[in-house]
Protein backbone atom coordinates (compact mmCIF):
# COMPACT_ATOMS: atom_id res chain seq x y z
CA UNK A 1 0.00 0.00 0.00
CA UNK A 2 1.47 3.51 -1.04
CA UNK A 3 2.07 6.24 1.56
CA UNK A 4 -1.35 8.29 -0.05
CA UNK A 5 -3.58 5.25 0.24
CA UNK A 6 -2.27 4.79 3.76
CA UNK A 7 -2.71 8.04 4.45
CA UNK A 8 -6.56 7.78 2.42
CA UNK A 9 -7.26 5.24 4.94
CA UNK A 10 -6.65 7.88 8.06
CA UNK A 11 -8.33 10.83 6.50
CA UNK A 12 -10.99 11.35 8.92
CA UNK A 13 -8.17 11.97 11.26
CA UNK A 14 -8.58 15.88 11.87
CA UNK A 15 -7.11 16.85 14.85
CA UNK A 16 -7.39 21.24 13.88
CA UNK A 17 -10.23 21.99 16.15
CA UNK A 18 -8.30 20.40 19.02
CA UNK A 19 -5.12 21.49 18.23
CA UNK A 20 -5.51 25.11 17.32
CA UNK A 21 -4.09 27.43 19.74
CA UNK A 22 -2.27 25.19 21.35
CA UNK A 23 0.76 26.70 23.00
CA UNK A 24 3.13 23.88 23.08
CA UNK A 25 2.87 23.02 19.51
CA UNK A 26 4.57 19.48 18.85
CA UNK A 27 5.54 20.79 15.14
CA UNK A 28 7.75 22.65 16.91
CA UNK A 29 9.23 20.59 19.44
CA UNK A 30 9.02 16.51 17.99
CA UNK A 31 10.10 14.59 14.24
CA UNK A 32 7.41 12.24 12.73
CA UNK A 33 8.49 8.74 11.30
CA UNK A 34 7.58 8.43 7.80
CA UNK A 35 6.46 5.23 6.95
CA UNK A 36 8.89 3.37 4.29
CA UNK A 37 6.38 4.17 1.61
CA UNK A 38 6.21 7.56 2.80
CA UNK A 39 9.97 8.54 2.40
CA UNK A 40 10.06 9.03 -1.45
CA UNK A 41 7.55 11.95 -1.12
CA UNK A 42 9.63 13.71 1.44
CA UNK A 43 12.88 12.54 0.38
CA UNK A 44 14.30 16.31 0.40
CA UNK A 45 12.40 17.26 3.76
CA UNK A 46 13.57 14.36 5.88
CA UNK A 47 16.24 13.47 8.26
CA UNK A 48 17.79 9.90 9.72
CA UNK A 49 16.90 8.76 13.20
CA UNK A 50 19.30 6.02 14.63
CA UNK A 51 17.92 3.65 16.47
CA UNK A 52 19.48 -0.16 17.95
CA UNK A 53 17.51 -2.03 14.42
CA UNK A 54 18.92 0.40 11.95
CA UNK A 55 17.52 4.11 10.64
CA UNK A 56 14.32 5.45 10.32
CA UNK A 57 13.61 8.62 8.11
CA UNK A 58 11.80 11.41 9.64
CA UNK A 59 10.26 15.03 9.31
CA UNK A 60 9.35 17.79 12.00
CA UNK A 61 11.24 19.40 14.27
CA UNK A 62 15.05 19.38 14.22
CA UNK A 63 18.01 20.81 16.26
CA UNK A 64 15.37 23.11 17.88
CA UNK A 65 14.27 24.39 14.78
CA UNK A 66 10.20 23.88 14.32
CA UNK A 67 9.22 21.61 10.96
CA UNK A 68 9.63 23.75 7.86
CA UNK A 69 6.51 22.83 6.83
CA UNK A 70 4.43 24.47 9.98
CA UNK A 71 3.37 28.15 8.94
CA UNK A 72 3.70 31.09 11.04
CA UNK A 73 0.50 30.53 12.34
CA UNK A 74 0.85 27.37 13.87
CA UNK A 75 -0.83 25.42 11.31
CA UNK A 76 0.34 22.57 8.86
CA UNK A 77 1.23 23.60 5.46
CA UNK A 78 0.51 19.93 3.97
CA UNK A 79 -2.25 19.36 6.12
CA UNK A 80 -4.06 16.98 4.07
CA UNK A 81 -0.85 15.51 2.78
CA UNK A 82 0.87 15.14 5.72
CA UNK A 83 2.50 11.72 7.24
CA UNK A 84 0.69 9.08 9.06
CA UNK A 85 2.70 9.78 12.13
CA UNK A 86 1.45 13.23 12.45
CA UNK A 87 -2.04 12.03 11.50
CA UNK A 88 -1.81 9.70 14.44
CA UNK A 89 -0.43 11.45 17.24
CA UNK A 90 -1.03 11.88 20.12
CA UNK A 91 -2.18 7.84 19.50
CA UNK A 92 0.74 5.92 18.59
CA UNK A 93 1.62 2.31 17.77
CA UNK A 94 4.23 0.84 19.37
CA UNK A 95 5.95 -2.85 18.79
CA UNK A 96 6.31 -4.87 22.21
CA UNK A 97 9.76 -6.42 21.85
CA UNK A 98 8.47 -8.90 25.06
CA UNK A 99 4.97 -10.42 23.85
CA UNK A 100 5.51 -9.39 19.84
CA UNK A 101 2.02 -7.63 20.22
CA UNK A 102 1.29 -3.92 19.10
CA UNK A 103 -0.08 -2.17 21.49
CA UNK A 104 -1.49 1.31 21.08
CA UNK A 105 -0.48 4.41 23.32
CA UNK A 106 -2.02 7.84 24.11
CA UNK A 107 0.87 10.46 24.44
CA UNK A 108 0.45 12.70 27.06
CA UNK A 109 2.74 15.29 25.82
CA UNK A 110 -0.52 16.13 24.20
CA UNK A 111 -1.88 18.60 26.34
CA UNK A 112 -4.82 17.53 24.66
CA UNK A 113 -4.59 14.33 25.46
CA UNK A 114 -3.42 14.86 28.82
CA UNK A 115 -6.36 17.03 29.65
CA UNK A 116 -8.84 14.23 28.23
CA UNK A 117 -9.70 16.77 24.74
CA UNK A 118 -9.26 14.23 22.42
CA UNK A 119 -12.99 12.22 21.99
CA UNK A 120 -13.34 8.83 22.75
CA UNK A 121 -15.19 7.78 19.48
CA UNK A 122 -12.46 9.21 17.06
CA UNK A 123 -9.47 7.67 19.17
CA UNK A 124 -11.94 4.32 19.08
CA UNK A 125 -11.93 4.82 15.16
CA UNK A 126 -8.27 5.17 14.89
CA UNK A 127 -7.76 1.93 16.63
CA UNK A 128 -10.13 0.26 14.39
CA UNK A 129 -8.34 1.17 11.30
CA UNK A 130 -4.60 0.25 13.20
CA UNK A 131 -6.17 -2.91 12.98
CA UNK A 132 -6.57 -3.16 9.81
CA UNK A 133 -3.34 -1.94 8.62
CA UNK A 134 -0.59 -3.54 7.03
CA UNK A 135 2.48 -2.68 8.65
CA UNK A 136 6.16 -3.65 7.97
CA UNK A 137 7.27 -5.22 11.05
CA UNK A 138 11.09 -4.47 11.08
CA UNK A 139 9.80 -1.05 10.01
CA UNK A 140 7.54 -0.68 13.52
CA UNK A 141 10.62 -1.74 15.62
CA UNK A 142 12.93 0.58 14.41
CA UNK A 143 10.09 2.96 14.75
CA UNK A 144 9.20 1.93 18.65
CA UNK A 145 13.12 2.19 19.19
CA UNK A 146 13.20 5.85 17.98
CA UNK A 147 14.38 8.20 20.73
CA UNK A 148 10.96 9.50 22.73
CA UNK A 149 10.01 11.32 25.59
CA UNK A 150 7.72 7.62 26.26
CA UNK A 151 5.17 9.57 28.37
CA UNK A 152 2.71 7.26 27.86
CA UNK A 153 -0.30 5.29 28.31
CA UNK A 154 -1.74 1.90 27.02
CA UNK A 155 -4.68 1.89 25.36
CA UNK A 156 -5.17 -1.35 23.78
CA UNK A 157 -2.99 -4.44 22.68
CA UNK A 158 -3.71 -5.22 18.86
CA UNK A 159 -3.11 -9.22 18.98
CA UNK A 160 -0.92 -11.02 16.09
S1 LIG B 1 4.31 17.87 8.42
FE1 LIG B 1 2.74 19.18 9.33
S2 LIG B 1 1.83 17.95 11.02
FE2 LIG B 1 3.81 16.97 10.45
S3 LIG B 1 5.34 17.87 11.87
FE3 LIG B 1 5.33 19.14 9.97
S4 LIG B 1 3.90 20.86 10.36
FE4 LIG B 1 3.51 19.23 11.90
Amino acid sequence: MGGARVRLAFDFVDFSSICSNCSNNCCRRFYAVLLPEEEGEFSESSFEIPTPLGCVRAIGSRDGKPCPYLDEAGRCGIYRNRPLDCRLWPVMLYYDFKTGERVVYLDLDCPAASEGRIPRELIDTIVGELKKLVIDEDWLKRYTLAPWPNNLAELCRLRP
